[in-house]
C-alpha cells in the first residue's frame, strides 16, 4: 500500500497560494485547490502551477465562493465544480463535481493500493479592504469577514475531523511512510493583524487577521490534543501578488511606509516558509 499526503490550500488560484501550491506539489503531496470560481481554477496548469513527482499523486480543483459563509458549509450534497488532474497529461484531467474532504468510508481518490490521508491544510484566500471603515458596506464587511475568518474556521473544523483519522492510522501504517509528518493547519494571517499596526483603511481587514491570529492560538491549544498542530502566519507586504493593488491608494501609501524598513517577502518564501512549518522546522 502507497500512503500520500494530502493538503488542502484555499487561495491556491493566484499569489501566495499558487506558491505553496507550487512547493507541496514539488514535495509529493497531493492538493486539493480552492478558488472562487469556476473560471478562476480553470487558470490552474500542470507544470507550471502544479506538478506530478511520484506516480500516486493526484490533484483537485474546486470552485468556492467562500465568501458566501455559511451558505456554502450547507451545500447539502456537499460537491462542488472542479477539475481532477489524475496526471499532467490533458486527457486526464477531468471536469465534474467533487467534495473537498471525503465522507466517511470514502476515499480523496478511488486507486487501488493507495491511501490518500489529510495531512495539511492551508489558509490562504483573502481580500483586501478598499474604503475606510465609514464607507465600508455592510456586504463588503461581511464579505471580507466570511472569507478571512469565518470560512477559515469551518475549514479547520472539517479538516481536524479528518486529521484525527490520519493520527489514527496505525502506527505500523505510519512506518511505511516516508518522511510521516504530523497532521497540521497553517492560517495565513498578516503583520496587520498585530496589535501595533493601525493603518487608516485597513480597519475591518486588519481585525480579520487579528481574530485568526488569536483563534489559531487557541485552536492549538484544543487540536495539540490530537497531535494536530496548527499555526499561523503573519507575513509583511507580498510583493508581485493582486493583493496590495486592491487596496484603496491612501492605505496602501500608509502601508508602503509604515512597512519601510521592514523585510518584503516574495510568495515563494512564504511557501518555503509554509513547508518548513510543516516539516516542523521553523524554529
Ligand atoms: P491574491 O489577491 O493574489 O490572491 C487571493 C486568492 O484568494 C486567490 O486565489 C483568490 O481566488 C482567492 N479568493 C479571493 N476571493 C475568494 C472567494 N470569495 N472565495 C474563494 N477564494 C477567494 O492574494 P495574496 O496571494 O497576496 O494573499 C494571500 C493571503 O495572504 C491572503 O489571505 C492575504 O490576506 C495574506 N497576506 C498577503 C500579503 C501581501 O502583501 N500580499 C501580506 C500578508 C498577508 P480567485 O482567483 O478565484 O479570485
Amino acid at each position: 500500500m502507497n500512503y500520500v499526503p494530502v493538503a488542502v490550500v484555499t487561495g491556491a488560484t493566484r499569489g501566495i497560494g499558487k506558491a505553496i501550491v507550487s512547493k507541496l506539489s514539488q514535495e509529493g503531496l497531493s492538493c486539493v485547490m480552492i478558488g472562487s470560481t469556476e473560471q478562476s481554477i480553470s487558470e490552474i496548469k500542470p507544470q507550471e502551477h502544479l506538478h506530478f513527482v511520484n506516480p500516486f499523486q493526484r490533484h483537485r480543483a474546486l470552485a468556492i465562493d467562500l465568501s458566501k459563509w455559511p451558505q456554502w458549509t450547507a451545500n447539502c450534497r456537499g460537491k462542488f465544480a472542479g477539475i481532477n488532474f489524475e496526471s499532467d497529461s490533458i486527457d486526464k484531467i477531468h471536469k465534474g463535481h467533487y467534495r473537498i474532504l471525503p465522507k466517511v468510508n470514502e476515499l480523496f481518490w478511488d486507486t487501488p493500493r493507495t491511501h490518500y490521508y489529510m495531512s495539511l491544510l492551508v489558509n490562504c484566500a483573502g481580500i483586501a479592504q478598499h474604503s475606510l471603515s465609514l464607507r465600508s458596506s455592510s456586504d463588503q464587511i461581511a464579505r471580507i469577514m466570511n472569507l478571512n475568518f469565518a470560512s477559515c474556521v469551518s475549514l479547520c473544523n472539517m479538516a481536524t475531523k479528518q486529521m484525527v483519522k490520519t493520527v489514527r492510522l496505525d502506527l505500523e501504517k505510519k512506518h511505511c511512510i516516508p518522511k510521516y509528518v504530523s497532521p497540521c493547519i497553517i492560517n495565513m494571517s498578516s503583520i496587520l493583524g498585530e496589535p501595533q499596526m493601525t493603518i487608516p483603511g485597513t480597519t475591518v481587514y486588519s481585525a480579520s487577521k487579528a481574530a485568526l491570529t488569536q483563534y489559531t492560538r487557541v485552536l492549538t491549544q484544543e487540536t495539540m490534543t490530537w497531535g494536530i498542530r496548527a499555526e499561523s502566519l503573519s507575513p509583511g507586504l507580498v510583493t508581485g501578488t493582486d493583493m496590495t493593488n486592491e487596496m484603496g491608494s491612501t492605505a496602501k501609501e500608509q502601508l508602503v511606509d509604515t512597512l519601510i524598513g521592514l523585510p518584503t517577502h516574495t510568495p515563494e518564501e512564504i511557501a518555503n516558509k509554509v513547508w518548513q512549518i510543516y516539516l516542523g522546522e521553523n524554529n
